[in-house]
């Protein structure tokens, strides 16, 4: 019942062994952030900044960039924040920017290809969360990175600009940490280099889903094919969480797959460290963790990676389930 899923809430999502993951839900709007106390959400794991661009007819500017991270910083009193960066493209339009079509704009000139090709945009978001980090505990985000260019390109900027607030003497956190989004086969495979690099990533599965299996995720007549539970994807996310551990970082999920009940047992198994999901699905999944032992988990992993097929895992777990 839903009063038994509220005692949840103020509980630490802890395994029957003793192993403690991070809670954390996804947001488009700061006003969303307002209305997470009380649901259990321990971070902002997502939060997705194209809203603030999309409900208007001309770019925010720096001023109103910055209002709108700070009182998401403030909404959640010193709890973690990640800020992704602008992931205009693909399915989502900006009229405004006047971007030219495309045959495939899922391929083509989205997120953080934009940006690095239009720094003034990036310049912009990056000053106005850096300055909001001085209200809270901010982390930024890189979307759709697919090679080590253009996440130093991306850093580097961030360090530029970090830089330039300092000449101004704007109050700023003492730390911020970097991370990027995993949502492209091509960094997944690359993780070991990437984590020498970044503080942190996130799998982007409803993305990463997408590009490992060719399946466009807005296209029914192919939605068959689309499951992240298609053993090729898990073994991009236990490369990408392995090479994470191996370097100290830590690795984060926001795609839907980590809101799913049915794929807990596994990603526990995998070892995820933060888990982010829509709001609604935050009180389930943490009973469900509070219930998990993770060394089972950790073998029902190792079963899972042996299979050949997405209907194999899907027996697998909910066996497990019951
Ligand atoms: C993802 O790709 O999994 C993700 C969280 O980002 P978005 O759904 O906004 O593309
Ligand atoms: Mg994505």
């Amino acid at each position: 019942s839903r009063q038994q899923l509220l005692a949840y809430a103020d509980k630490a999502a802890v395994t029957v062994d003793g192993f403690k993951v991070e809670i954390a839900a996804n947001i488009g709007t700061p006003e969303e952030a307002l209305g997470l106390l009380g649901t259990g959400a321990e971070a902002v794991g997502l939060y997705r900044t194209e809203f603030l661009f999309m409900s208007r007819s001309s770019m925010p500017d720096e001023e109103t960039q910055f209002q709108a991270y700070k009182s998401a910083a403030e909404a959640m009193q010193g709890r973690p924040v990640i800020i992704r960066t602008l992931d205009i493209g693909g399915d989502k339009e900006l009229p405004y920017l006047e971007l030219p079509h495309e045959l495939n704009p899922f391929l083509g000139y989205r997120a953080i290809r934009l940006c690095l090709d239009r720094p003034d945009l990036l310049v912009t978001q990056l000053r106005a969360i850096l300055r909001a980090s001085a209200y809270g505990n901010l982390k930024v985000m890189f979307p759709m990175i697919s090679g080590l260019e253009e996440w130093r390109k991306a850093k580097g900027i961030f360090e530029e600009v970090r830089e330039q607030l300092r000449l101004e003497s704007i109050p700023m956190a003492e730390k911020i940490e970097v991370g990027i989004m995993i949502e492209i086969p091509s960094a997944a495979l690359q993780a070991d280099r990437f984590a020498k690099e970044v503080d942190f990533f996130s799998i982007g599965t409803n993305d990463l889903v997408q590009y490992t299996l060719a399946v466009d995720r807005m296209n029914e007549k192919v939605s068959y094919l689309y499951d992240y539970f298609h053993p090729a994807v898990i073994r991009l996310i236990k490369q990408v969480i392995d090479a994470s551990d191996r370097h100290g970082k830590w690795t984060g999920m926001c795609g839907s797959m980590a809101g799913d009940p049915l794929a807990a047992p596994l990603l526990m198994g995998l070892g995820l460290h933060e888990w982010s999901m829509s709001p609604s699905a935050i009180q389930k999944i943490k009973r469900q963790i509070i219930n998990l032992n993770r060394r089972d988990c950790q073998e029902l992993a190792e079963r899972i990676l042996d299979m050949d097929t997405p209907a194999e895992v899907r027996k697998a777990l909910e066996a497990y389930q019951k």
